[in-house]
């Protein structure tokens, strides 16, 4: 009785320190990093275009809900030509100081919140080093049909960048001044409660802006609030309108090259 108490023992040891190395090497490997190699910078003269995504799957006649693999080729032609997914905050800095980035750039969102961003699109940018941003309504966190608190947690962790797609996601432009004033205040003071965050960057919801709710954003304290308004992002546009791309199935690779590699790409 007693040998078999002993090996029960052993047996649990090995789990133990087996469900131990990963962490260990995990934080060895992330010690050991060596310092990236310096990337060249520039202030882009044609702008910069800013990817917007919604839904990875596959539902058939619905070109919002882009197919998994045309994400994954998508983001390997970005990585193979080495392109420079930044930071909105980079973004902010080119868009209103004319500040230099990092060449080759390109912005990458995710709007709605959507559980293909946490199980299919984090992986991929980890994978890759590439800085994303996730544009979520508050409100619609932990209902059930989009990404939980806590999986959110887990994507400002990896690095992502979370920001507001307002409460409910309402139109603005459907709204009085005091009830999207409202949804800001809101979205923010959730963000803050739940990521220890203040919020500076806003998204439309879908797509619609007007010059009030622009103002009440940047009472709020947002610098940059995103459309989907199709074209790149240029210095001296303005903050509380920013152009984006819409990537959908009809956008094929030589499509996606085009988008992003000029302004003038071809409208799909
Ligand atoms: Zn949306």
């Amino acid at each position: 009785m007693r040998i078999w108490k002993l090996a029960c023992l052993a047996i649990l040891c090995c789990f133990l320190l087996v469900g131990c190395t990963p962490t260990q090497s995990g934080d060895t490997a992330k010690a050991d990093k060596a310092p990236q190699a310096q990337v060249e910078m520039a202030v882009p003269k044609q702008g910069i275009p800013v990817l917007m995504y919604h839904m990875i799957g596959d539902v058939p006649d619905n070109d919002a809900v882009l197919l998994e693999s045309h994400f994954r080729e998508q983001m390997k032609f970005l990585k193979d030509n080495d392109f420079h997914p930044i930071t909105l905050d980079q973004l902010y800095d080119y868009m209103v100081h004319n500040k230099p980035v990092p060449v080759r750039p390109v912005v990458l969102t995710f709007d709605d919140g959507y559980p293909d961003t946490y199980s299919i699109v984090m992986p991929v940018l980890k994978e890759y080093g590439f800085a994303g941003t996730v544009f979520v309504p508050t409100y619609d966190t932990d209902q059930g049909t989009r990404l939980n608190w806590q999986q959110v947690k887990e994507m400002q962790a990896a690095g992502l960048t979370i920001a507001s797609h307002s409460y409910h996601h309402e139109r603005a432009t459907e709204m009085t001044g005091r009830t999207f004033a409202d949804e800001i205040k809101k979205s923010q003071a959730e963000l803050k409660e739940q990521l220890d965050i203040t919020n500076e960057y806003f998204c439309y919801p879908y797509g619609g802006y007007t010059k009030s709710a622009g103002d009440a954003l940047k009472a709020a304290g947002i610098k940059l609030a995103f459309t989907m308004d199709p074209g790149w992002a240029k210095y001296g546009d303005n903050p509380y309108a920013v152009k984006r791309i819409w990537i959908g199935n009809a956008v094929d690779i030589e499509n996606f090259k085009q988008r992003v590699t000029t302004p003038q790409y071809e409208e799909r």
